[in-house]
């Protein structure tokens, strides 16, 4: 067996070498201590008697000690000197304990299961209005398999990995598109993701530290609160009515707190389907940019308004950090999405996403930059039209079908619906009670990061065929009359 403590790990040192005397003791000694050659607690001789016996400077035993307590290896008391410091972290071990059972605890949001959901494939027969994702027509299909026809010969985007910033040219398509939109970005600020998923994760992550506080709307994407919560950040609600988050409730808030970021979704909201109004637009970006908290804008649905409004991120390159997708636009499973931020913080955030990924798919990314240029303008008006149509639809039916006590958020569009049952009926009650009918959708308590939500729900139009919009609103109707509403 080898020898303990010292002087079996007095280091040894090669002069002649190009590795710093202090790294050569200090890894020497890190190794002494991981592999329990100087075991815990063992004291370490005092700085200056190691640098007499190794005939070197005080100053490079000071250097290789200060190392070992960065790494959480030794520990130093004024009076007492150097010790190996105990394992830190792990409950001890007994035999009969399995290594899952001493993992670290485990972060999930109160609905752990709500990414899962808007994302699995929809089984059976129920109707359902859980997805958002863009109905089945228009289609993009035909197009979209053209462009990736197109660019599926060319070995340089489909047998390789490209940069993990985004393909070039698509990067400056995006550029493009927001310029239009009333932004200054260039191909520079825009960062290509997989999905806009992997963006709330990544300011998640880069922008603030478990515990730290962030402003989120409520209502708000359910998504991105499991996201937050996973993160261990505490997401203090601001309330939404019919002219997006409540500005004022932010401008308090930001009196006495000190939130790492304000998510917003100011382009048909997600879930009430609201677009904040021009002037709460702007007193946001300044009070963000007084309060110095900046701004993460969410806007997947932003190029499906109406009439569209410029981004917050037109008002303030500085102070907002703006994520988008086409999923919504064109379709989920291209999994491609972007963020645009401040040169300062744009590296931060990079580094971390070539952690995920190490890059997003070059095969699709230069398929979609096709399909920008070929054939995008011509889908979205069609896309817009029949969101529109859908809602015409969904409004007559609910009229049709159900009391008028169930209240439909006023000033919405896009892909949802967001509802209101009377006090006395809970949404998981009707949810329960439409299930059976053969009808589905997402109660409201998974929008809300406290409490709230139990009488709301939310009803995607998008994921069914028009015919099935209306038979679903009908279900849901004889599932209201059978919760006893009027
Ligand atoms: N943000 C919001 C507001 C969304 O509604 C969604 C999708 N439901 C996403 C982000 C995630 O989109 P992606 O498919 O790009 O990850």
């Amino acid at each position: 067996m080898r020898e303990m403590g010292w002087p079996a790990a007095m280091p040894s040192i090669d002069r002649d070498s190009i590795v710093p005397i202090y790294q050569q003791i200090y890894e020497e000694l890190r190794e002494a201590i991981l592999t329990g050659t100087l075991p815990e607690l063992t004291r370490l001789p005092p700085e200056r008697t190691l640098a007499e016996k190794l005939n070197v400077n005080r100053s490079t035993v000071v250097h290789a000690y200060r190392e070992l307590v960065t790494d959480g290896l030794i520990e130093q008391r004024v009076g007492s000197g150097s010790r190996v410091a105990r394992a830190a972290g792990h409950p001890p071990r007994s035999a009969d304990v399995p290594w899952w059972v001493t993992l670290p605890p485990w972060r999930v949001g109160s609905f752990p299961q709500v990414l899962g959901e808007l994302a699995a494939t929809i089984h059976g027969e129920r109707i359902s209005f859980v997805q958002g994702v863009p109905p089945v027509e228009p289609s993009p299909l035909g197009e979209l398999a053209k462009s990736f026809a197109r660019v599926a010969n060319d070995p340089s985007y489909v047998l390789t990995y490209g940069d993990s910033e985004g393909h070039a040219p698509l990067r400056e398509a995006i550029a493009a598109r927001m310029r239009s939109r009333g932004c200054e970005t260039t191909a520079r600020d825009v960062l290509v993701l997989t999905g806009s998923t992997q963006g709330i994760t990544l300011v998640a992550q880069s922008l603030a530290e478990p515990g730290d506080e962030i402003i989120v709307e409520a209502p708000t994407y359910p998504g991105a609160l499991q996201i937050f919560q996973i993160a261990g950040l505490r997401a203090i609600p601001v309330a939404v009515d019919e002219d997006g988050m409540r500005v004022d409730h932010v401008e308090a808030i930001l009196r006495t707190r000190r939130p790492r970021f304000i998510y917003t979704m100011p382009a048909l909201h997600n879930p009430t389907g609201v677009t904040m109004n021009d002037d709460r637009r702007e007193r946001l970006v300044t009070l963000a940019q007084r309060a110095r908290v900046p701004i993460v804008e969410d806007d997947p649905y932003g190029e499906l308004v109406q009439h569209p409004r410029g981004p917050l991120a037109a008002l303030s390159s500085d102070y907002v950090v703006y994520l988008s997708t086409f999923s919504k636009t064109i379709a989920p499973s291209l999994r491609l999405g972007w963020i645009t931020a401040p040169r300062t913080i744009f590296e931060r955030l990079l580094l971390r996403k070539q952690s995920y990924d190490m890059a997003t798919s070059l095969y699709v990314q230069a398929g979609v930059r096709d399909y920008l240029e070929t054939a995008y303008d011509a889908h979205l008006p069609r896309l817009r039209a029949e969101l529109e149509a859908r809602r015409a639809i969904a409004r007559d039916a609910i009229a049709e079908h159900w009391p008028k006590t169930m209240r439909l958020a006023k000033g919405g569009g896009g892909f949802y619906l967001w509802l209101t049952a009377p006090r006395e009926m809970r949404a998981r009650a009707l949810l329960d009670a439409a299930e059976r009918n053969g009808a589905t959708f997402l109660f409201g308590e998974a929008f809300f990061a406290a409490s709230g939500g139990d009488h709301n729900f939310r009803m995607a139009i998008t994921p069914v065929s028009r015919e099935e919009l209306v038979s679903g609103i009908e279900r849901i109707g004889a599932a209201i009359a059978s919760v006893g509403a009027r």
